[in-house]
This record gives C-alpha cells, structure tokens and sequence, in this order.
C-alpha cells in the first residue's frame, strides 16, 4: 500500500493540482490530508472540492477551523484572509455544489489513524493549534518528550509548513539530510512533516508532499515547481489577501 500524505493546501489550487498529477504518476493507492485546506490562498472552494473528490480523508487544520467557525489567535493578515475565506462559500450558497463543500469542511475530524500512524495537523496533545518546530528539537526537549509520549510508534503532522523527520532523541532530520527518505527502523519512534502543498516555510518555494510505502518500510518527501507566480498575481488582485501572503509564496517563507 501506497500512501501519499498531503497538508497544507492553504487555497493554492496551482500547487495542489501539480501535487495530484505527480501523485497519480507514482503509483499511490490513496491520498490522505492533514488539514489546512484553505486560508491565505486565491482558491479555497477549488481545493475543498479536490479534496473531498480525491482524499480517503481531510483533518481540519486550525484555518480550517478559523474559516468555519472563528479565527483565533490570527494575525490581522491571516483574519482578514479567514473571513474573506468564508465569503467565498457563502457567496455560492445558492448552488448545492457549494454547499456540499461547506458541509464538507463541517465534517472533518481532528485526528485520525493509518496502519501505525497517528495522524493530525498541529501535535498530539493539542491537535489543531500546537506547533512542533525543527528547533524544538533542540531547544524544548521537555516538550519534545511529553509529545512523544502521547505517540506510540508513527505520527504524521502538518502545520508548520516545514517538511522532515523528529525523532525520540530528539532530533530533527529536514529531508535533505535523509537523501529525501527516511526508511523506519525498529528503536526509532518518529513524528513526520510532508510540509505543505501550497504555502512552503523552509526557504524552498515548491510544493511538498510524502508518501509513505508499506512495502519498502520507508517515507519518501517530495518537492515540485508550480506556476507560482500565477498564484501570487491572483493574491496582488484580491484586496482583502494581503499581498505579503503572494511575497512570501515567492520566497518559500
Ligand atoms: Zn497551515
């Protein structure tokens, strides 16, 4: 089994089209998303509609969350984008499809389980907000172990935009350093990040993604371009979108 594991989608509709295409060349089973499908981006009523057309599941991200039913602890660029979000899909709520996507997004769970994976978008103690950065690894290793004590074996986590490997140690492996796979072993417990599909936050503006492989016991991360420039001119058009949030898809920020 085949397993690709998107996150952080966050409205870009060019970076997770190019996704899917590349997933649908690599012979992968099913897709899974770990939430943040919207917020920030031009195309939040696109991506929701692949996402429910094209994942096994969704969780819901703290955007997610924001967009349906508050934005909390936003900066005034990410709230202006929440509710500008929700527009969106009240705009269409006189056509069924639209609905159905907002009914969608209302169905989506905070955590969620795969062969010996823990799946959910912020950490396992706080699901939908906490973040789990590389330099915690370093620098908060109380934290690092109260978290993984809450982890058997496997945890996928999304939010932080920024791709690669935590280990029990704990340590912190960006892809790069793994040669692009990190193949498990038995006296490791691991958390992994797929990074994000449509808002990357490690300097490096292609998308992210991993897939998992059963048969080869290892996580396989993925980096493709996009027309990104296309995306950030949608974001300059669009007034209530900050243009600092089309500033930083440029820069990988
Ligand atoms: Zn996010």
């Amino acid at each position: 089994m085949r397993t690709a594991i998107i996150s952080d989608i966050h409205g870009n509709v060019e970076a997770l089209t190019t996704v899917l295409a590349d997933i649908d060349s690599r012979k992968v089973d099913r897709v899974i998303c770990l939430g943040d499908i919207l917020g920030y981006g031009p195309d939040p009523v696109d991506c929701v509609e692949l996402v429910a057309q094209r994942c096994e599941w969704s969780l819901l991200g703290n955007h997610d969350y924001g967009a349906l039913y508050e934005p909390t602890n936003f900066n005034a660029a990410a709230e202006q984008a929440a509710y500008w979000t929700r527009d969106q899909f009240k705009r269409e709520q006189d056509d069924d499809e639209a609905e159905r996507r907002w009914e969608f997004l209302g169905t989506l769970r905070v955590r969620s389980t795969f062969d010996s994976f823990l799946c959910v978008h912020g950490s396992p103690r706080r699901p939908i907000n906490e973040y789990i950065f590389p330099e915690d690894a370093i620098n908060s290793p109380v934290k690092m172990s109260q978290i993984f004590e809450l982890v058997d074996r496997h945890c996928f986590v999304g939010h932080t935009h920024v791709p690669g490997v935590f280990t029990n140690e704990p340590d912190f492996y960006p892809p790069t350093d793994l040669g692009g796979v990190y193949q498990f072993n038995d006296e490791e417990r691991v958390i992994i990040n797929p990074g994000s599909v449509g808002q990357p936050r490690d300097l490096d503006p292609r998308a992210s993604y991993a897939i998992h492989d059963e048969t080869a016991n290892a996580v396989e991360f993925h980096r493709l371009e996009y027309d990104v420039e296309s995306v950030v001119q949608k974001i300059y058009a669009i007034p209530e979108l900050n243009n600092w949030l089309g500033d930083r898809l440029l820069e990988g920020r």
